[in-house]
């Protein structure tokens, strides 16, 4: 067995081979940057007003402004605007040069062609050239995940393709002769299908589809077949149960004689000690403990990390600083453990929680609190970071 730092060392050891693929800005979202971004233009690209209004100069302290003309957006102003007058000017149209101010409409009264200001808000109310960005700048890093307004970003600098590093193929395979797939009728002894379709929402989380291989009964001859005939086909296998110590847990056997190389099969976490990670060339292993929080929790730990890094970003879990609520207290210390809690105002709350099993306890939580090693206890009061899920 071995620490959670000593996996993630030897999963930040593997590095993946990465592809890149040119694509429509539309089709980017959770996509990752395999280019910087670099602007061929200033943004805002001219002097914009910022609100509907009047430009005027604005040492101009007439009682009245004529107007002279209406610049609509998109529009270029043609008229020089002198002491005295005005150009109704319309929210993002270019301001004339020699304004330097824009009073809002609310502001002013306007009768026959001429405008009062009613009062001075003493704000200017223009965007200038190149404010938010300059031709030349970076604006975004390779590595960088596009999120919905890095898409925006991205568009506004009048780029409509981008280069992005191309997504890893998924497979999951579950094991366990008791699963059944939801839909139908559970007979005795059976157990519904959750693994395969809580890891495909996971990954779906982070913008990756997965094939899914189906389940596969607990013989070992239909458990090496099955992984045979769908490794090939994925560049990152997640195989649902069959990981463990039991009987009929040909996982871990079958992979070997694969020829896959298993870097791990055991680590200190709770839940999710059978844990095992392998690769075979460039192929890459997951198996996971068939338990559906285990699985869960493996994957915010293990997978989601090792998986944005096959994306090209690197990626750091979100934390919060929270306030315990009351006390947690466990037995046995051996492992670090995660455990569902519910973050909200500040603080902690430890949700009812059976073990491994229990999924529902999941859907109450928000996070999940780590309890290190060697830890006893973690007292009402305490200041505990957890990490949003
Ligand atoms: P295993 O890791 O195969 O020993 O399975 C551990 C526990 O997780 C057993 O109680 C299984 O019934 C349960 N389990 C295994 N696979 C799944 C699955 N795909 N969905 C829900 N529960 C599962
Ligand atoms: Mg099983």
């Amino acid at each position: 067995m071995i620490q959670i730092e000593e996996a993630e060392k030897i999963l930040n050891n593997v590095e993946p081979q990465k592809l890149i693929e040119k694509i429509k800005i539309k089709d980017s979202l959770n996509r990752v940057l395999a280019q910087d971004i670099i602007s061929k233009i200033d943004m805002p690209p001219y002097n914009k007003s910022a609100m509907d209004g009047y430009a005027i100069l604005s040492g101009d302290d007439s009682e009245r402004f004529k107007v002279i003309e209406v610049i609509a957006a998109g529009k270029v102003p043609k008229k020089e605007i002198k002491k005295g007058e005005c150009s109704k000017i319309m929210t993002g149209a270019i301001v004339p040069e020699e304004a330097d101010k824009v009073v809002i409409k609310e502001k002013t009264k306007e009768k026959e062609g001429l405008v009062r200001i009613i009062e001075d808000d003493g704000l200017v109310n223009i965007c200038y050239a190149g404010e938010d960005i300059k031709s030349g700048d970076k604006v975004l890093e390779c590595g960088a995940k596009i999120r919905a307004s890095e898409v925006g970003i991205i568009s506004s600098l009048g780029i409509d393709s981008i280069n992005v590093y191309k997504n890893p193929e998924v497979g999951i395979l579950t094991t366990g002769s008791e699963i059944i797939e939801p839909g139908k009728e559970l007979l005795k002894g059976q157990i519904y299908n959750s693994n395969a379709y809580s890891i495909s929402a996971q990954f779906a989380q982070i913008g990756i589809n997965t094939k899914y291989g189906g389940v596969v009964p607990d013989i070992r001859e239909k458990t090496r077949e099955k992984i045979y005939d769908f490794f090939y086909k994925v560049d990152v296998l997640i195989i649902s149960g069959g990981v463990s110590m039991g009987d009929y847990d040909y996982v871990p056997g079958v992979l070997e004689d694969l020829g896959v190389k298993l870097h791990f099969t055991k680590v200190a976490i709770k839940p999710g000690k059978p844990t095992l990670f392998g690769t075979m060339g460039k192929k890459i292993f997951f198996g996971l403990p068939g338990n559906p929080v285990s699985t869960f929790v493996i994957f915010e730990v293990f997978i989601k990390p090792f998986i944005y890094k096959m994306m090209g970003h690197k990626y750091s879990p979100f934390f919060v600083k929270g306030i315990m609520r009351e006390d947690f207290r466990r037995e046995k210390t051996k492992r670090a453990s995660y455990i569902p809690v519910n973050y909200r105002d500040g603080f902690v709350d430890i949700i009812e929680y059976h073990g491994s099993a229990h999924l529902s306890s999941l859907s109450k939580a928000n996070a999940l609190l780590q309890i290190p090693r060697g830890v006893k206890e973690i007292l009402k009061g305490t200041n505990v970071n957890v990490r949003q899920i």
